[in-house]
């Protein structure tokens, strides 16, 4: 990878745009002390930056990494093994597999033809729009989108928060479509783990006494507590922050309290809204991490949403919203955490390429 050369190019795109360093920062949301490093070759840009960037200079991917305009599918090649080498050096190298008896799993979810819409003012959105799919027990299925795309919508309906206009949701072959509104919070309880960016743990509760309560409301002996909130403690790497209260720890030792406090209980599935949104990089690979690990060791199934490309890497299925519905799925299969980070960036510039025909036509 030639750093300089992708700086030059940043740069004399950038100039072709007609922005200064500092309004292109603007449009990214950075400071124009970044844009300086990349265009002189000091640094490159944070994969998150990749898409945004190579959205607003008009350019692939690949030609980010080649460094100029490709009009020629051959330099594509080059331009991939380029992209896999900056992935590897920001994952690191991962060899880690999945396990291969996926076909003896039943399915803990099932969503079928399920559409919400939200009625305002006399105005109608269409948050979601005839979404349909299977998450197998053991699985770590992420769901990515623009925001407004329906996320948080389709996650808040498949953990009772909120309704389908149409359509059914079954979680351990129970549809909880029907599930009367005074029954929706017991069924929460019993049923789903929930790791959300906030509200994750009671404040006026100690770390160990947040998952004690989620043990006792699950109706678990007494005599056990002690030993799974240890057991689990030790795995997530928790045991330390135990008699901590919650806004006593950092936000990843937050995260993974929500976890420990998510799987104790033995729930169908966790939900898991961007729940990396607030942590920095380490803190969210471990979390992410723990997900994996969940996932592997205890048979957990987790359905997560999120807008970042690294923490989907991790998982083994993503699903692509936009405008309500799933656009696309891609399946992680054998491949490890850097091919397939490379493969979800190649499938959001796809699809957002795809939104923006016009655009293409009007180019070309
Ligand atoms: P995401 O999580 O992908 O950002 P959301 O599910 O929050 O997307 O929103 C999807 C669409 O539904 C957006 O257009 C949003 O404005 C709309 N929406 C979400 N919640 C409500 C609500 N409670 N009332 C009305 N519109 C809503
Ligand atoms: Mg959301």
């Amino acid at each position: 990878m030639n750093q300089n050369k992708i700086g030059a190019f940043i740069s004399e795109r950038r100039k072709a745009k007609g922005w200064t360093q500092n309004q292109l920062a603007e449009k990214l949301g950075i400071t124009d002390k970044a844009i300086s490093k990349w265009e002189t070759g000091r640094s490159m840009p944070d994969l998150a930056l990749f898409i945004p960037l190579c959205g607003l200079l008009e350019i692939t991917l690949n030609e980010l990494f080649a460094g100029e305009c490709i009009p020629d599918e051959n330099i594509k090649e080059k331009a991939d093994e380029v992209l896999m080498e900056v992935i590897t050096n920001w994952l690191g190298n991962d060899k880690g597999k999945l396990k291969a008896d996926e076909v003896t799993q039943k399915n803990v979810l099932e969503v079928q033809n399920i559409s919400k819409i939200y009625e305002t003012e006399g105005n109608s959105v269409l948050a979601v729009n005839d979404v349909s799919f299977q998450v197998a027990q053991g699985r770590f299925v992420g769901i990515m989108g623009a925001s407004g795309s329906g996320k948080t919508t389709l996650l808040n309906l498949i953990a009772t928060i909120d309704k389908p206009t149409n359509g059914i949701i079954r979680i351990g072959g129970q549809n909880i479509v029907d599930i009367a509104e005074e029954d929706t919070a017991n069924f929460r309880r019993e049923h789903l783990g929930f790791v959300f960016q906030e509200y994750n743990l009671l404040e006026t509760l100690t770390i160990y006494e947040n998952i004690a309560l989620a043990l006792t409301v699950k109706e678990t002996p007494k005599e056990s507590i002690g030993q799974i909130i240890q057991n689990i403690s030790e795995k997530l790497d928790i045991s330390a922050v135990l008699d901590k209260f919650p806004y006593e720890v950092s936000g990843g030792q937050r995260q993974r309290c929500a976890c420990a406090r998510a799987i104790a209980v033995k729930p169908d599935i966790i939900l898991a809204d961007e729940p990396t949104g607030a942590l920095d990089s380490h803190s969210a690979k471990q979390l992410l991490s723990v997900f994996v690990m969940l996932c592997k060791e205890y048979n957990a199934t987790i359905l997560m949403v999120t807008h970042d490309v690294m923490a989907a890497s991790y998982c083994d299925r993503i699903l692509f919203m936009q405008d309500g519905e799933i656009k696309a799925t891609l399946n992680r299969e054998q491949k490890n955490k850097q091919t397939f980070f490379a493969d979800i960036l190649k499938r959001m510039e796809w699809i957002e390429g795809e939104s923006h025909d016009v655009f293409e036509i009007v180019n070309s």
